[in-house]
């Protein structure tokens, strides 16, 4: 039993005062508004946030792409270069680079990630003998971290749409329907004690309608399938089907609250309104959009049908929470001209989104969010001293967190009691780092 005391809590209720919070196995037992400062003393508390989307071992390949390969660069030649790269990596390298984007996820604010994992034969394409190797790769990175973990095996046989055969680059992905079903008994083995087992068809690209029925009913946890990411998908996606990916899925996939639709950049507004009232979650990953040149997601129409959303950071390329918050709004300024778009009816922008993210991300990643008696002590601290926090209270806390703060606002970070981040910085955050600088300059060498 351990006894948190904050100035101010983000609780499910709204904002509450001088709160003192007890954590108990690693769960919340009691919540005390109004209450004299005892236990460990902190500034604001926030729950912790849900990453929906991560491919950890990208976080080792930031920043070499950034130059401009040929003139039309784009998305499919990034692929190019992340082929290339994740051609050597052995399941230790996977740990290494993943541990590493799983350090820096918790001390941005992140408690959970979602890991879309689709490294999983070895580098000549074939299966590990156990076909869990890589999924093992991730637990433990999960683990020396402390993050929560989703995972989320992928299912990918094919190139293109309508069953196209794969590319060689692409041999490290594949499974045929049976060996994915072992695949993901094998990883479900695998799991830190309170993972999540999920499920992620690739794309409409990887996977045909008949193996995405198929191996929907192997788990009972979130589904996650990249969706409306590019044009070029789109188009192709009408030119094999007659429909656009994200209207495919929902003529054709009952997709409902188990679901989360990565990207869903190109929608028409027919498809906006309908994936608002699905109830699945949108997974935005404006960083990564913004990096792959993607495109802008329809935020204003998309929240004001409803709609879920949770935040990711995909390919890692910054991993940064706030800055993911910060760019669904930002796109939407630059795009439309105004200002504070996404505030909903007596919220700020930050509160909205902030809202909004801990909630559909929780959905996504299929765990509960929030600071609430019985839930997981899952709680990140802000810095009530750090300069850009300086005069703020309640709602303008999470604005001046989002848009104002650069770094060093985040204190602490509790993950099932546990704090793993003290003072901005994890507590194996030297040791992970070390690693991770003598794997990646092994690679790149
Ligand atoms: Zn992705």
């Amino acid at each position: 039993m351990q006894t948190l005391w904050f100035e101010s809590v983000l609780l499910g209720t709204g904002w509450a005062k001088s709160v003192r919070i007890g954590v108990a196995d690693g769960r919340i037992t009691s919540i005390e508004t109004g209450a004299q400062p005892s236990g460990e003393r902190q500034g604001i508390a926030l729950p912790g946030l849900s990453n929906v989307h991560s491919h950890g071992f990208q976080r080792g390949m930031a920043g070499l792409s950034e130059r401009r390969g040929r003139p039309d660069d784009d998305f499919w030649s990034w692929r190019e270069v992340m082929y290339r790269f994740l051609d050597r990596l052995t399941p230790e390298d996977i740990a290494a680079i993943t541990a590493q984007a799983y350090v820096e996820m918790l001390e941005t604010g992140f408690t959970h990630v979602g890991e879309f994992h689709y490294l999983h034969n070895d580098v000549d394409g074939r299966r590990y003998a156990d076909p869990a190797e890589t999924a093992g790769a991730i637990a433990a990175a999960a683990e020396e971290s402390g993050i929560g973990l989703t995972l989320l095996p992928v299912f990918y046989a094919h190139g293109d749409f309508g069953g196209a055969p794969p590319a060689p680059g692409q041999r490290r992905f594949l499974s045929d329907v049976d060996g994915f079903a072992r695949l993901v008994e094998a990883s479900r083995a695998r799991l830190p004690a309170d993972a999540v087992l999920g499920i992620a068809p690739h794309s409409l690209r990887a996977v045909t309608p008949e193996e995405l029925a198929a191996i929907i009913p192997l788990v009972n946890g979130p589904i996650h399938i990249h969706a409306a990411e590019q044009t070029k998908e789109v188009e192709a996606c009408i030119a094999w089907s007659g429909a656009r990916p994200v209207e495919w899925l929902l003529d054709n996939a009952a997709v409902d609250a188990r679901w989360c639709l990565i990207h869903s950049t190109h929608l028409t507004n027919g498809e906006c309104d309908r994936l608002a009232a699905s109830k699945a979650v949108a997974g935005l990953c404006p960083v990564t959009e913004a990096n792959l040149g993607d495109g802008i997601f329809p935020a204003i129409r998309y929240l004001e049908a409803g709609g879920r959303i949770g935040v990711g950071t995909d390919s890692n390329i910054l991993v940064d929470a706030a800055g993911e918050l910060r760019g669904i709004e930002y796109s939407q300024r630059l795009a439309h001209r105004r200002r504070a778009l996404l505030a909903r009816e007596g919220a700020s922008v930050g509160r909205t989104l902030f809202d909004a993210a801990q909630a559909g991300g929780a959905q996504a990643l299929g765990v509960t969010g929030g600071i609430a008696i019985g839930h997981p002590a899952d709680i990140v601290a802000l810095d009530a001293n750090h300069p850009a926090l300086a005069g703020m209270a309640d709602d303008t806390l999470l604005d001046a967190w989002i848009f104002a703060a650069r770094h060093g606002a985040i204190d602490a970070v509790w993950r099932g009691g546990r704090k793993i981040v003290t003072e901005g910085r994890h507590i194996a955050a030297a040791a992970v780092a070390a690693r991770y600088r003598q794997t990646v300059a092994s690679l790149l060498a």
